[in-house]
């Protein structure tokens, strides 16, 4: 095993990763010694018989466990997006291993006794100390013998769960895919799409996405494949069901051996949020005035559809009502939305105009697929900044939905700059270009926002790298970039049709725009319906369990007044990943929460002249290089030059 690649730092440009030399058989004993190591070097810590400093306690942990740092970053990355059943195998063994091996540190009484002595006058290193400090309270450091015993074994079993929760989740998206045998039934898809779809034994398969209302609903015309599809995607992976009641039952006990009254309270303590009341009081100014938007939206589809329509009509007749008011046809723009141009010419292009950062593709360097690609990122000098990875499309082995990560953090400590990822899930096309869906823009702008935060990060210390802030504040950089995929400087730059090179007809850029506001009381109520049942599961009470989630799902809806038979939840409980699986548990509401400084930031840049060097840089320097060395909302203030107000939210999304 001396050839394990983890065993030492990756000698690629920026480290990144050798994945063309990781083999399945390397990451066992690689997280094994990377343990094992990660253990000595705290012990090492935690009995230094010299007085505990800032610099022999906590950046002496910030410099542990690099083997395990390294092997868990590539392996996860992996999991999640090019998984095999040795992989899954692999992750169910290593995830309690490695929910055991960060409680032994959290827990380690002379460890935890050293970081309380620890003192420090540099503000960065009091941050970070602090930080080191709510993390071990918050992992039970303060407990008695017994509680931090039964506190280890809730966390065993929860880390178990998740695992089969996430693994479930994923075989549900071909298991539970719809299948057709007669390709009429896929009328309303064009050629090209069905035969995406066809498979050898002359079947024709259509996945799942992993959230409920599946984009094929817009177009397929037959009302009962609708009901399939919706049926499917709404019923899968039931199993799951039991997973989330158990879950969220020992989540509630874990809140209450840790002193707090539920998990939602216990989620939220370290967020910008702080308190359920906080939470409470957003989501309650939003859910009247949704539920009043979507009813009204419903009975227009009725009008159009003519008949009483079913929660799997309502895109298909709400795409109707789009091309009937606004002569809007979403299909008739992806012709000038084609994979490569949006990035290079759109989303690389917006960037360059902000920060004056330009890309260049590394084809001599490469990811775990060949689909994936790399391009090393410059500062407007030439100075190198990182690498920004990009694997775009959608495979039976890749979870769903679309996400950055990173796959080396920027650290001054370690002198590493940063390697981060983008993961969509874009279908690939059998042959010729790639070409996007409105949405898909959308996202591919959206996680470059997340890419840009972790790119620019600037910061000592790792724990507290590019996108390490809190979860309801981690969304905001990311749907602030959204706004530059309708800026018309930028649109024009990438909305080329992929064979004429034509423009897109300013018309259709108009329509795009009027359509906008178009179904978003459908789409806020799909998302806070979602929201609030994380909500209601984590508020469970300690000792209470829930013998029939389903019913529990429906009396939640009701009582926080969301239910509309209509528009169910984004997410239903058995495919919540977010929350039971994503480290988004009574987190889903971080969305909502970091658009109202989304949408505060959206007017600053208007106000100030939009897509200008100037602009890019005063975000760049009060906020996306900061990662989380500074409190939050302090960041904000100093970027926007006032607190936050939810009023540009609520006018954005229709609700005042
Ligand atoms: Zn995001």
């Amino acid at each position: 095993m001396a050839e394990n690649p983890f065993f030492a730092p990756s000698d690629l440009p920026y480290q990144l990763p050798p994945f063309g030399e990781v083999r399945e058989e390397h990451y066992l004993p690689a997280f094994e010694r990377g343990m094992a190591e990660h253990l000595a070097e705290v012990e090492e810590i935690a009995n230094n018989p010299e007085p505990p400093t800032f610099e022999n306690t906590i950046a002496a942990l910030e410099r542990s466990g690099r083997i395990l740092d390294r092997t868990a970053t590539v392996f996860f990355s992996v999991a999640a997006s090019n998984s095999s059943d040795g992989i899954m195998a692999i992750e169910k063994e290593v995830s309690p291993q490695l929910t055991r091996h960060s409680d032994a540190i959290r827990l380690n009484r002379a460890l935890w006794a050293r970081i309380k002595q620890v003192t420090t006058d540099v503000p960065e290193e009091s941050w970070l100390l602090e930080k080191y400090r709510d993390d071990f309270i918050r992992a039970g450091a303060d407990l008695s013998e017994p509680d931090q015993a039964r506190l280890r074994e809730l966390n065993e079993e929860l880390s178990k769960l998740s695992t089969e929760f996430a693994q479930s989740l994923l075989k549900a998206s071909t298991e539970s895919a719809l299948v057709v045998t007669d390709p009429k039934e896929l009328d309303g898809f064009d050629e090209a799409k069905i035969e995406s779809l066809r498979k050898d034994d002359g079947t024709y398969v259509l996945p799942l996405l992993n959230f409920t209302n599946q984009p094929g609903l817009a177009q397929l015309t037959d009302r009962d494949v609708r009901r399939r599809l919706y049926e499917l995607s709404v019923g899968r992976a039931p199993g799951n069901f039991g997973i989330a009641a158990e879950m969220a039952t020992l989540r509630a006990e874990r809140a209450e051996l840790l002193g707090f009254p539920n998990h939602a309270a216990y989620s939220v303590a370290d967020q910008t949020a702080k308190t359920v009341e906080a939470v409470e009081q957003m989501l309650g100014q939003l859910v009247g005035p949704a539920v009043r938007n979507a009813r009204k939206e419903a009975e227009e589809l009725a009008e159009q559809a003519g008949f009483a329509i079913e929660p799997w009509d309502w895109s298909y007749y709400s795409e109707k009502v789009r091309q009937a008011r606004y002569d809007f046809d979403g299909a008739a723009m992806r012709p000038y939305f084609e994979l490569n141009r949006v990035y290079r010419d759109g989303v690389f292009f917006a960037a360059t105009k902000l920060y004056g950062m330009t890309f260049t593709e590394r084809p001599d360097l490469s990811g775990y697929h060949p689909d994936v690609t790399v391009f090393e990122v410059f500062e407007e000098d030439g100075d190198r900044l990182g690498l920004f990875v990009l694997d775009p499309y959608a495979r039976e082995n890749k979870r769903g939905g679309a996400w950055m990560n990173n796959l080396v953090d920027q650290s001054f400590l370690f002198g590493l700059k940063p390697v981060v990822m983008n993961n969509l899930n874009v279908t690939k096309p059998a042959s010729g270009p790639t070409l996007l869906t409105y949405d898909e823009v959308n996202t591919a702008f959206h996680e470059f926002g997340h890419a840009l935060h972790g790119l620019f990060s600037q910061v000592r210390y790792p724990r507290v790298s590019g996108t390490s802030v809190p979860r309801d504040f981690v969304e905001y950089p990311s749907q602030v970039n959204e706004m530059w995929a309708t800026w018309p400087e930028v649109l024009a730059n990438y909305a080329k049709h992929y064979e004429t090179g034509e423009p897109m007809p300013a018309e259709l850029v108009e329509k795009l725009k009027a359509a906008e506001k178009f179904n978003q009381g459908f789409q806020t109520v799909e998302y806070l319906a979602a929201t609030l049942l994380d909500w209601a599961w984590h508020k469970l009470e300690p000792g209470e369990t829930v013998a029939d989630p389903e019913a529990f799902e429906a009396i939640a809806l009701e009582a926080a007044q969301i239910a509309f038979p209509l528009v169910r939840p984004r997410y239903r409980t058995n495919y919540f990943a977010h929350v039971f699986t994503g480290g988004y548990s009574a987190g889903y509401y971080s969305y909502i929460w970091s658009e109202v400084l989304d949408a505060e930031s959206v007017e600053w840049f208007k106000e100030n002249g939009g897509l200008t060097r100037a602009n890019g840089d005063h975000f760049r320097r009060q906020l996306l290089s900061l990662g989380g060395s500074l409190d939050p909302l302090t960041a904000f203030r100093n970027f926007r030059g006032r607190e936050p107000s939810i009023r540009p939210l609520l006018s954005r999304r229709g609700l005042d």
